[in-house]
């Protein structure tokens, strides 16, 4: 079964439909791509998946469940997640503490759980700090956890992005531009990571202009236009139709 199932999803913004019955699935242990010309709908159908906006029709089944207009921390908190274009870190506070800030939340957490319970609240607060120092490692970011993210390379701030991300333990990541005005050898670095995390049993679906990025890491590809599916394959098929091509020149 799919883990993400898209299904009629549509949109429109005032006299502009963004999305028009988008079809789209994800299947688990893939890294999928979507890419497509600009204004296709793909940061458009990243909100509706996500719930950060509700789709004026359709359906979003995420492992099988509808998860169709819920509240966004509702749909982290069942696993699939959501990484932003930019880099939101908050610049002043170091790596370790910014990977904090995301943990997954917990039941009865609080004022009252911290009163009532506090040797509960700080094994947690250990579990806490352990994820986070083991999702640095993963990204390379272990060197740099004390330091300010202000200080961080562009590169080690997109990895950063991703590893607050991962501390909200997604079953699915929905990256949006994770390499945008980031150099070719950091790209390649970052699909590494995405490509590993992959491995571990993370499934991934990414939004990229940069085709070098999703030609060496996504399978499928699907492309979007318009606000629909345009076709879906190998990045080689997708990218040798004519009908991808043309919507390209077109847009
Ligand atoms: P993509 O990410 O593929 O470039 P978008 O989803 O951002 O495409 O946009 C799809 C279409 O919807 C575009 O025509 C865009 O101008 C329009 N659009 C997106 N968001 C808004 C918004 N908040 N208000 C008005 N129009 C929007
Ligand atoms: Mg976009």
């Amino acid at each position: 079964m799919p883990l993400l199932q898209v299904h009629g999803l549509s949109r429109r913004f005032g006299g502009v439909v963004a999305l028009d019955g988008l079809e789209l699935e994800v299947r688990p242990g893939t890294v999928t791509g979507l890419i497509g010309p600009n204004g296709a709908g793909k940061s458009t159908a990243f909100q509706c998946i996500s719930g950060v906006i509700p789709p004026d029709a359709g359906q979003v089944l995420f492992d099988g469940k509808d998860i169709t207009g819920l509240r966004p921390d509702r749909i982290t908190g069942a696993g699939l997640v959501r990484s932003f274009q930019i880099a939101r870190g908050i610049p002043r506070l170091t790596v370790l503490e910014n990977l904090l800030l995301y943990g997954p939340a917990q039941p009865g957490e609080g004022v009252a759980a911290a009163i009532l319970r506090p040797a509960a609240m700080r094994a947690r607060e250990e579990a806490l700090r352990e994820r986070a120092k083991a999702v640095a490692a993963r990204l390379n970011l272990t060197a740099v956890l004390d330091n300010q993210a202000a200080a961080l390379s562009g590169g080690q701030k997109k990895l950063m992005e991703i590893g607050r991300a991962l501390m909200a333990e997604p079953r699915l990541l929905l990256l949006d531009e994770p390499v945008a005005g980031v150099n070719p050898s950091l790209a390649a670095e970052i699909a590494t990571h995405i490509g590993t995390l992959r491995d571990e049993g993370l499934t991934v679906l990414i939004v990229e202009h940069h085709m070098d990025f999703v030609a060496s890491l996504c399978d499928p590809v699907i492309v979007m236009a318009e606000g629909r599916r345009l076709v879906e394959g190998s990045f080689a098929d997708v990218a040798a139709d004519a009908r991808v091509q043309e919507a390209y020149m077109g847009g």
